[in-house]
């Protein structure tokens, strides 16, 4: 039996600056930040046979005591951080890579000290290659000396629950996972499947390293999974976070909230 809840660490509006300014909807105005789009970050944790498993990190965001507040939510759910046993990384980008590790004073620590993480080996090099201003690579020198780091290659498994596929699309090693126990298939498919609206919308993001493909995909993993009862983990959305597929009445899918 797996469990998935949302980590959710908040709304943002994000322009061309890439910065992610918080946005509530309940006093922020949307007419107020021109050309920007608005994102939610929802880090997921499962709960598996073999330990807690984390999807992607958030922006390491912490409360007014320095504390992530993903540390916060794990604790919610009556976790310990020390709980984690994989962090599995879609990709390296900083809204997604923030609370791979935890800044106190400045100094920066693994934010999950028993857990590996589970990076594509090329997402990692062009992360510290690239003059790119989506990656942050005074995060990835500490998890670099940590010793946590397992970097993969292609497509592959963690252990008997946890696959990982090498995707491309969002960026070039972005990679997707697939987490299954018995009947429970979970997937998790990053930035190439952010949102479920994407799925119905079809149309290529410009912000993706090959659009295209990214648009394939979605296609591919909706309809691999619509009639596999896959539950998706979305990563960035606004309406449902944990969805799966339901068939309407003129037999297309739609995607509801998986309870
Ligand atoms: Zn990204």
């Amino acid at each position: 039996m797996l469990q998935a809840y949302s980590l959710f660490e908040g709304s943002f509006s994000v322009d061309v600056s890439k910065k992610f300014i918080p946005f509530d909807p309940a006093v922020d105005s949307k007419n107020d930040r021109p050309a920007s789009m608005f994102i939610q970050v929802h880090p997921f944790l499962i709960e598996t046979a073999n330990g807690l498993v984390l999807c992607d990190t958030g922006l390491g965001l912490t409360n007014s005591d320095g504390k992530l507040l993903l540390y916060e939510n794990i604790e919610k759910l009556g976790y310990s951080p020390k709980d984690v046993k994989y962090v599995l990384m879609s990709h390296l980008h900083k809204d997604h890579a923030g609370g791979m590790v935890s800044f106190t004073d400045h100094v920066g620590r693994i934010a999950f000290p028993e857990a590996e993480y589970i990076v594509q080996r090329g997402e990692w090099e062009d992360a510290y290659s690239g003059i790119n201003s989506s990656y942050r690579t005074e995060i990835f020198d500490v998890v670099q000396r940590s010793g946590n780091l397992n970097l993969v290659e292609g497509d592959g498994k963690v252990n008997e629950e946890v696959e990982y596929c090498l995707s491309g699309g969002h960026t070039q090693h972005h990679q997707t996972f697939h987490i299954n126990y018995g009947k429970d298939h979970y997937f998790f498919g990053g930035d190439v499947l952010p949102e479920p609206e994407m799925i119905f919308q079809n149309h290529s993001a410009k912000y993706d390293y090959d659009g295209h493909l990214s648009k394939k995909l979605r296609q591919e993993y909706w309809e691999n999974g619509a009639s596999n009862d896959w539950i998706y983990l979305f990563y960035h959305a606004t309406s449902i976070a944990i969805g799966k597929p339901t068939m309407q009445f003129d037999r297309s899918f739609t995607a509801i909230e998986a309870k």
